[in-house]
């Protein structure tokens, strides 16, 4: 229940999928946060619902000058900022072939240039502080290369990066900074047709633990980057993805799924 008592989060993104798992969660284990968010229905929707604890912005994670009011919004109405979980993100499905260059770019701008202007300015004012956690949301695609998706690999694999320096950067400071890599996880991007479950997880097959995961799953290892049970990590990668990037199976070998 308290694991986060007293903490001020910000979570982008946080309107909807692992964004909107990881405010929920936070809020029930005694933080407060801020939801940044371009989707102004579900993250008004959403902070309602979760009472005092959770307020909405509207806020798009490429507006430097947005950012700024961000922080100055959450430092009035809970304080200094514990929390950051860069989460917000776009998904772009085509091969490199007939992606255009303001696709990618628009990709990289939300994906990584969101995440570089949250570490940036929210890391200042924890710098100030001598503490805070910042927390990257990356994907599996930032560890390994996927078919049709060039743009959003490269944010997620930028992402990876950035998160390493920043946790050098930053962690002599006080300041730690990981990053998250889901697998796939069943939220309106991972799973944008809403298909039942039990359709999706057929997908994974070949995913050791053979399901989709669900965004609360992530929302817990959020919630353990957040809190000071992590106080000793700083530049880790966790991968929360069923154990997708653990290898590869050789069908029909000994060990394999349905031998
Ligand atoms: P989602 O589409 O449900 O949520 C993404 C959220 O980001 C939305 O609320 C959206 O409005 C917000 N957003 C998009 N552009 C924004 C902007 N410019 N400014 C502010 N907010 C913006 O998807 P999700 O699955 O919950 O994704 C959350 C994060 O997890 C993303 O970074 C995504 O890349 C990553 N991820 C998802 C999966 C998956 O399978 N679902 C896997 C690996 C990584």
């Amino acid at each position: 229940m308290n694991r986060l008592k007293d903490k001020v989060a910000i979570v982008t993104g946080g309107a909807r999928g692992m964004g909107a798992a990881t405010v929920r969660l936070f809020v029930a284990e005694g933080a407060k946060v801020v939801i940044a968010d371009v989707l102004d229905d579900d993250g008004a929707k959403l902070a309602a619902e979760l009472g005092p604890a959770a307020r909405f912005v509207h806020h798009d994670v490429t507006d430097e000058s947005g950012w700024r009011l961000l922080i100055d919004f959450t430092n009035q109405a809970y304080g200094p900022i514990d929390v950051l979980v860069n989460n917000a993100g776009v998904l772009l499905f085509k091969t490199i072939a007939e992606t255009d260059k303001a696709e990618f770019e628009r990709v990289v701008g939300i994906n990584l240039v969101g995440c570089f202007l949250g570490t940036k300015l929210v890391g200042a004012q924890m710098i100030r502080r001598g503490r805070g956690s910042i927390i990257n949301i990356s994907s599996a695609d930032g560890m390994k290369a996927a078919n049709g998706l060039g743009a959003y690999s490269a944010s997620k694999w930028a992402v990876r990066g950035f998160t390493k320096v920043a946790a050098m950067e930053f962690g002599h400071k006080g300041v730690r900074v990981n990053s998250v890599h889901p697998g796939g996880i069943d939220t309106a991007m991972g799973n944008p047709y809403a298909e039942p479950k039990a359709e999706v997880n057929k997908r994974y097959a070949m995913v050791p633990l053979q399901r989709v995961g669900d965004p609360s799953e992530v929302a817990y290892t959020n919630l353990f980057l957040a809190s000071d049970e992590s106080s000793y990590l700083c530049g880790a990668e966790i991968a929360v993805d069923g154990g997708m990037l653990t290898g590869q199976y050789y069908v029909g070998f000994p060990g394999a799924p349905g031998v």
